[in-house]
């Protein structure tokens, strides 16, 4: 029997991260000897005698082609019913993923693929917890009543891997927390919760146990709503008591407010982010597009989650420098007046912003303003050998000029405006 697994996300807009179910899916028709492959076109369909179509998020496109197919198909996952998706059988949900299901697609991007493709070709993927016991609104979890034990790692773990990947949804929200993290450090190898961790119920134990971990890449927690501070605060204490790895934190935004209250309140979260030095992730909820400063939420964005941007300037400042045309109208308007003092604040580093203002020093270092120019500069440079049209010959002429008195060491008003 011939099983084909269609990966809609990935087909639509692509995504850099395994369908677990869809592993899982394959895993268990393998076992039973069936000849099972990853659809990534028609013609690879056409010869399946079963379609499996997973998707994740709701806003994924599934394949019109799969209209000929409808007979064969069985369609599941978030992306088509959010918050009751009916799980996957239970001999199929305790199997062993299929960790070459999408050999084909890695394959497809010949000796060098890009850095992301480790989560398909590096990682054991699972879940040791699943649930959770905060129901907040947005969430595919908002049904659910508590976090509970799932699966061992053993059960999912593939030692050629080097790292493991947990899909949990709230695994301090679980009471066997540190029988998991015991677990995983048996394990002998770097792993990771994919979601945020839930700071509100970070103890110094648990803080001690993030610490001793062999974690990879920066621990994620979230935050979500400005009226979970105290919460937070008492969390980030006792994380920061313990821990010192870096961190990020998802900052959710335009889900509970809109216009000026929003960005007041994502703005107080990025102060206390900066006080416990924790990394903003800005995530867009999609009716964000519904507010009427969306192009501020979109360069706010930029802004946050590139960490160079986040350490070196003011929001303020790297909006006149790469914001849209709509979001520098919208800051200068009267509506966001009020705000005017916090885009130009530094939530990086607040006593570094107070040592420079009584120094009297530009808010941008020298370094950063040479860095940039060169950046603006080597854009012009390309923009002109791709063609005429798409960047001037006074354009190139202006940042080559630029470039020259950098090299000279002139001062940083020698930045150009070449574009
Ligand atoms: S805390 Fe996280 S996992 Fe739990 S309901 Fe809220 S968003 Fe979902």
């Amino acid at each position: 029997m011939k099983i084909g697994i269609v990966d809609a996300d990935l087909l639509d807009k692509g995504t850099r991260f395994p369908n677990l179910a869809a592993m899982k899916i394959s895993g268990h028709w393998k076992r039973r000897g069936a000849d099972v492959r990853l659809c990534l076109d028609f013609a690879d369909a056409c010869e399946c005698d079963k379609l499996f179509v997973s998707k994740v998020f709701t806003a994924t496109q599934t394949p019109k082609w799969l209209g000929l197919l409808a007979a064969r198909c069985e369609f599941g996952g978030t992306g088509f019913n959010l918050y009751d998706a009916p799980p996957l059988p239970n001999e199929v949900e305790r199997g062993r993923p299929d960790y070459d299901l999408y050999r084909p697609f890695v394959e497809s991007f010949g000796p060098k693929p890009p850095s992301w493709i480790d989560m398909y070709t590096k990682a054991s993927i699972g879940f040791t917890t699943r649930g959770c016991f905060r129901k907040c609104p947005f969430c595919v979890n908002k049904n659910r009543n508590r976090s509970i034990r799932w699966d061992r790692v053993e059960n999912f773990l593939d030692l050629s891997r080097p790292y493991v990947i947990l899909l949990d949804d709230n695994v301090f929200g679980c009471k066997d927390w540190a029988e998991i993290f015991d677990e995983l450090a048996a394990t002998g190898k770097r792993f990771a919760y994919r979601q945020g961790l839930d700071i509100r119920l970070v103890s110094r134990r648990k803080a001690a146990a993030l610490e001793r971990a062999k974690y990879w890449k920066e621990i994620m927690f979230a935050f979500d709503n400005i009226d979970d501070e105290r919460a937070f605060r008492r969390g980030a204490e006792n994380f920061r008591a313990e821990c010192t790895t870096t961190s990020r934190a998802y900052v959710l935004t335009g889900f509970y407010k809109r216009g000026v209250d929003e960005l007041n309140d994502v703005f107080k979260r990025l102060a206390v982010l900066s006080e416990y030095r924790i990394y903003p992730y800005l995530m867009r909820h999609e009716n964000y597009k519904l507010d009427p400063f969306a192009p501020v939420f979109v360069d706010l964005a930029r802004w946050c989650n590139q960490q160079r941007f986040f350490k070196a300037t003011t929001f303020a400042e790297f909006a006149e420098t790469y914001g849209s045309r709509k979001t520098r109208e919208l800051l200068h308007s009267r509506d966001l007046q009020s705000l005017r003092a916090t885009f130009e604040a530094d939530f990086f580093n607040v006593s570094g912003r107070k040592a420079r203002q009584k120094k009297n020093e530009p808010r941008i270092s020298t370094d950063f303003t040479k860095r940039l120019a060169r950046f603006r500069v080597s854009r012009v440079v390309v923009k002109f050998r791709r063609g005429a049209g798409a960047a001037s010959f006074g354009q190139l002429l202006e940042a080559r000029r630029a470039l020259r008195s950098l090299r000279r060491g002139a001062d940083r008003t020698a930045t150009p405006n070449a574009f």
